[in-house]
């Protein structure tokens, strides 16, 4: 079972280096760096994921489409934490339910794309692929693919898991202090409730000192990190193996997927993540078959080991209600529990003039049809993954605030797909709070 027999597979949505010597002294500096994360949390994070495919907790996942090297930044890194933890405290709240916390952060460099190349006014450079591969801006230098960003990319990823664990573990995220995560913001329909919730967050834990309750349990969280598993070498070099149980973990994040397009059952992206031992994701879209998934749930968790795996569904809100409960129902048939995560970004994707967006009330129409078909067949809907920015961005049509076809110009700022802005975010975990609790 070698960690390198994916290299004999057809491997999607690979850069095209334009040097081998290049890739290999990159990948011989990624081997000799320190893994990013340990396998001994990445075994808890699997913990919580059986949980959540028990319905005993719910997952919780966002964050960028793209990560960017200049937006690894504090300020943006704390807003799309607090982001996340403001999500996960709506959550929390409305549902009484353990909350399993992710980042689409600290290692989001790389994307699949749908073409090789890109053609503008008769100039064809290589695709942008991610920061981890090119840069953005359409010049032959910048989008030329360069190994060496792959270990910028690890140095980025380093920083900011840094920062997490510093903030998840230095009081930031202490829940006494949820009613000022959100100070500094204007008045808003969202913002108002969020307001409402945090003082009776606050009286319950006023009630509780009084009681003379313990809090250590309040006082950090746990944020995990998790990317697409998409540059191979990158995720190859990062692979070690644990002393303790001799076991393999991609020690580049906690949680890793791949992505829709990577997911051939025989290919090389399969095949090296069914050789780690981290809780791992496989998106799944609208023209996927009940054959395949069962196919996948075969080659990713042969034993059907709990919190191993998580089918992370992106069909789309017009065809979620349709697709989805057959291969519900032909997974657990096959006597199977995953994690059920809904991704309602990816199948609702649009064009308005030259932006690509999504509509706010499509994605909270496939997060419902999401819970609808789960709630029907008696399954769990198991967690949320979503694309966003602690900032005040304006990327996704709708919302209280309405953003409208206009208003997209004022503040367009992903390279790649557009993301709910913090607002919208909190908007829809107030929305996910009361479906879960449904
Ligand atoms: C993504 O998550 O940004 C992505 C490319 O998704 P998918 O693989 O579902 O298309
Ligand atoms: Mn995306």
């Amino acid at each position: 079972m070698s960690l390198d027999e994916y290299r004999t597979l057809p491997a999607g949505q690979q850069p095209t280096w334009p040097d081998v010597g290049v890739l290999e002294a990159a990948c011989t500096e990624l081997r000799s760096l320190p893994p990013l994360v340990f396998a001994g949390e990445a075994d808890r994070l699997r913990t919580l994921m059986a949980q959540a495919a028990a319905g005993e907790a719910f997952v919780l996942m966002g964050g960028d489409c793209a990560e960017m090297f200049v937006d690894a930044s504090a300020d943006k890194i704390r807003n799309k934490i607090r982001t996340i933890l403001q999500m996960a405290v709506v959550l929390t709240h409305g549902a009484s339910m353990p909350i399993v916390k992710m980042g689409r952060m600290a290692g989001q460099y790389a994307k699949p794309r749908s073409s090789d190349v890109e053609t503008r006014e008769g100039l064809t450079l290589p695709a942008y692929r991610g920061d981890a591969v090119n840069a953005h801006e359409f010049t032959p230098e910048a989008r030329r693919p360069d190994p060496w960003r792959m270990v910028e990319a690890y140095h980025r990823s380093a920083a900011t898991l840094n920062l997490v664990r510093a903030f998840t573990m230095g009081g930031f995220a202490d829940l006494r202090q949820v009613a000022s995560w959100n100070r500094g913001f204007m008045a808003n329909p969202a913002y108002a409730r969020y307001e409402e919730m945090a003082d009776e967050v606050d009286r319950a834990v006023s009630f509780m000192a009084a009681c003379g309750a313990d809090f250590e349990a309040l006082k950090t969280v746990d944020l995990f990190s998790a990317h697409e598993a998409l540059l191979l070498d990158y995720e190859r070099a990062l692979t070690r193996i644990d002393s303790r149980s001799g076991r393999a973990y991609d020690c580049s994040a906690h949680f890793l997927w791949v992505g829709e397009r990577t997911r051939e059952v025989d290919g090389a992206h399969v095949n090296l993540l069914s050789k780690v031992s981290n809780p791992i994701g496989v998106k799944i879209g609208p023209r996927v078959t009940a054959e395949d998934v069962l196919a996948i749930v075969r080659a990713l968790d042969p034993e059907g080991a709990p919190g191993r795996l998580a089918l992370i569904t992106r069909m789309g809100a017009d065809r979620v209600r349709e697709v989805l409960p057959p291969l519900v129902e032909a997974v657990r048939e096959a006597g199977r529990e995953p994690v059920w995560i809904c991704d309602p970004m990816h199948g609702n994707t649009i064009s308005s003039g030259s932006y690509k967006t999504r509509r706010f009330e499509t994605i909270i129409d496939e997060v419902r049809g999401f819970f609808e078909v789960h709630r029907t067949l008696g399954t769990h809907p198991g967690g949320l993954h979503v694309e966003l920015t602690g900032d005040d961005v304006t990327e996704v049509l709708g919302g209280s605030e309405t953003i409208d076809e206009q208003g997209l110009a004022r503040r367009y700022e992903t390279s790649v797909d557009p993301r709910l802005n913090h607002q919208q975010s909190l908007e829809v975990a107030f929305q996910a709070a009361e479906m879960l609790r449904a």
